[in-house]
């Protein structure tokens, strides 16, 4: 046996400022590219990793863990290889080890005729998760796998809902080359929340998800808000206020941290707003010295894409 398949795995949007842990979003120009095959020789192995310094061991490494996870359930004698081309920077806060751990047991699951569901696949790729922040959080990998937006509504049981996506929504990320520690980005978050606040958070979940299926774009910008995390994480991203208030002064529906930062997103309505925000955060982030890269992109509602089988 010896099957394999060449695919893109997508970056994602986290949270999506209201939907800390439950929401998320895929991107369709910036991922990573990854080679899996099918071996007779029963291991996973990294043979190639390349545009970034991450480990080669199986188990240091989220594709290799996601896919042994998907192997023991599997339970049948078989070998994986997996070469990552990576594009999409580690640490970004744009799901770079999401796409990895997704890609890698999307295209598993291909190669061996798809013997496991979606919701499967997440569970499998949180495991990837789990390694790279210490929490097997599966909102950059359900859309990494699913496409488009998703909801996670539920972890115990595993519950998760693909939404819809408004045809011209689009989004706007800037990625700051600087490094936030994961575990700074975490313990800056407060672990109890006032009344108060969840149910102005809830309101805007309801709202975002109301706003994506009736493709009411006014509603999916004011139900942009996040009252419980932004402002605690947003003090660890320079120029955050500056970029919100100049990607909201150029058109854009809503401004938020991606993920846990220190990439920052913006969703618009139509390429020509998505293309003014960038220029108006390109000017706010082109004044501080720092290094950064802006991405503009469709909502991408297909996932994980076969480049060549
Ligand atoms: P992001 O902020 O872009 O979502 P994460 O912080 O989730 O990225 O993941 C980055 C961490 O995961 C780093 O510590 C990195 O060393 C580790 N990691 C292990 N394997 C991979 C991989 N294949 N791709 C990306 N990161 C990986």
């Amino acid at each position: 046996m010896n099957k394999s398949i060449k695919i893109f795995a997508p970056a994602t949007v986290a949270n999506l400022s209201c939907g800390f842990d439950v929401l998320g979003c895929c991107l369709d120009t910036v991922g990573d590219e990854m080679i899996i095959s099918l071996t007779s020789n029963p291991e996973v192995k990294i043979t190639k990793i390349d545009g970034a310094n991450l480990p080669l061991e199986t188990h240091k490494n989220v594709a290799g863990v996601a896919v042994e996870a998907l192997l023991k359930a599997y339970k049948k004698e078989i070998g994986v290889t997996i070469e990552i081309y990576k594009k999409i920077k580690a640490g970004s806060g744009i799901g770079s080890s999401a796409a990895s751990s997704a890609g890698a047991v999307w295209a598993v699951n291909y190669l061996l005729d798809s013997p496991f569901s979606s919701q499967e696949l997440i569970a499998f790729a949180m495991e990837g998760e789990k390694l790279a922040s210490g929490n097997a959080h599966a909102d950059n990998v359900a859309p990494a796998l699913l496409g488009g937006f998703t909801l996670v509504r539920s972890y115990k049981p595993l519950d998760v809902i693909k939404l819809n996506t408004p045809k011209d929504l689009m989004i706007t990320v800037i990625h700051p080359q600087i490094e936030v520690k994961t575990s700074d980005s975490r313990s800056v978050i407060k672990h109890n929340v006032s009344l108060q606040q969840a149910i102005q958070q809830w309101g805007n979940v309801g709202g975002l998800v109301a706003g994506l299926f009736t493709e009411d774009y006014e509603l999916i910008g004011r139900s942009l808000e996040d009252v419980i995390i932004e402002p605690l994480r947003s003090i660890l991203i320079p120029e955050f206020t500056a970029v919100k208030e100049a990607a909201l002064s150029s058109g854009a529906l809503g401004c938020g941290i991606s993920g846990s930062g220190p990439s920052i997103f913006a969703l618009s309505k139509g390429d020509k707003t998505a293309t003014l925000v960038a220029d108006a955060i390109r000017n706010v982030y082109s004044k501080t010295g720092l290094k950064f890269d802006i991405h503009i992109s469709k909502i991408n509602n297909d996932g994980i894409k076969i480049i060549e089988v």
